[in-house]
């Protein structure tokens, strides 16, 4: 754990931004010169939903079905948070957020199983709507793939993906106890390679930039994340918010190089979940910025909806998927719905083809 780096964060951060990061179990709200929400005619898909939160607490896999009904989204990528954070009793603080103090951040694999069996009690019309993720393993072990081999053996039809693990993830990625991962790590090429093998959907979180960047030339993780990418043509790799957070913010030129990545690697897709992000595809009048409208629309297929809800309730739900309808509206109809679900279904579709027969190949 780094204590120095999160206390410079902490000092170099404005103190608003602190006091939003607080909310945990429902989602920040727009600010008030938004356009309210977009009534929701449409069914969406969800690639980013976080069932649990830094303490492991949060919802069951029984309780999203009518979360998802409350925005009318049909299909949803589950998944628990890999990490727990630490109570150090000694200390007094009860950690709440992985933002509320610098206590550490250790893997807690127990998530996986807990999901499968809640998988397990669901009825058969509510199973084909969810996607269960594999998230409980450490990305520097070079046994990380043991971890999801065996989840997919022990709980054999359940499983669609791994993730959304973490690389580089602001603030995080300092709390964790151990070594940080990093983008080269074997161990990493290596849960991708697996991934490739058993058809697994990787949802990989990895910024693309530094909080403080020194690189003026480019975004400091990009040309590791190219290179990382290329290495691993077989897989099929959703980034996760196209590198951007609540803290690390797109450079001018941001969709220009997504699109050169989405060039070179066929099987990347990016997700545009996080309201943190939201807001930065969008003006203040929640109409969709120039740049990044005419990247929708000619990356359309290569983009997915997510909400990186954590443990939501169903109000905010469904105000926060407003919003993502807004945007919707303001493209062509083939493009909104490449990306609201269609892009999810022939994923999702074809992943759970190819684990299945890996399964029956190998138990
Ligand atoms: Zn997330």
């Amino acid at each position: 754990m780094d204590r120095m780096r999160f206390l410079l964060i902490c000092a170099v951060l404005p103190l608003s931004l602190i006091a939003c990061s607080q909310k945990v179990t429902e989602p920040e709200r727009a600010p008030a010169t938004f356009k309210a929400p977009a009534t929701i005619a449409e069914p969406a898909a969800d690639v980013h939903f976080h069932t649990k939160n830094f303490v492991q607490e949060g919802i069951r896999l029984s309780e999203v079905i009518p979360i998802l009904d409350s925005a009318k989204v049909k299909r949803a990528a589950v998944f628990g948070i890999p990490l727990q954070q630490n109570w150090d009793m000694s200390t007094g603080v009860k950690p709440g957020y992985y933002l509320h103090d610098d206590q550490e951040l250790y893997y807690y694999s127990a998530v996986d199983a807990f999901l499968a069996l809640e998988f397990q009690e669901l009825s058969e019309a509510q199973k084909p709507r969810l996607d269960p993720m594999i998230v409980g393993f450490n990305p520097t072990d070079g046994r990380a793939t043991d971890h999801i081999r065996n989840m997919l053996l022990r709980f054999p039809g359940v499983f669609s993906g791994i993730g959304e693990f973490s690389i580089e993830k602001e603030v995080v990625s300092s709390k964790v106890a151990g070594r940080n991962a990093n983008i080269n790590d074997p161990a990493l090429d290596n849960i991708l390679r697996f991934a490739a093998e058993t058809g697994l959907v990787v949802l990989l979180h990895c910024d693309v930039d530094a909080i403080i960047s020194g690189n003026e030339n480019q975004p400091t993780y990009f040309q590791e994340l190219s290179e990382l990418f290329a290495r691993h043509p077989e897989t099929t790799i959703v980034w996760a918010h196209s590198g951007l957070g609540r803290f690390v913010k797109a450079r001018p030129e941001h969709t220009k190089l997504v699109a050169q990545l989405l060039k070179k690697s066929r099987n990347l897709f990016i997700d545009i979940s996080w309201d943190v992000v939201l807001n930065q595809l969008l003006d203040g009048e929640g109409v969709l910025l120039p740049e990044w409208k005419e990247f929708l629309m000619e990356n359309s297929q290569r983009v997915l909806f997510g909400t990186d809800v954590v443990a939501p309730k169903s109000a905010d739900y469904a105000q926060l998927v407003g919003r993502y309808h807004g945007l919707f509206q303001q493209l062509p109809e083939a493009a909104a719905e490449n990306i609201r679900i269609g892009n999810y279904q022939s994923i999702f579709d074809s992943a759970r083809r190819k684990i299945r027969a890996w399964e029956m190949a190998n138990s």
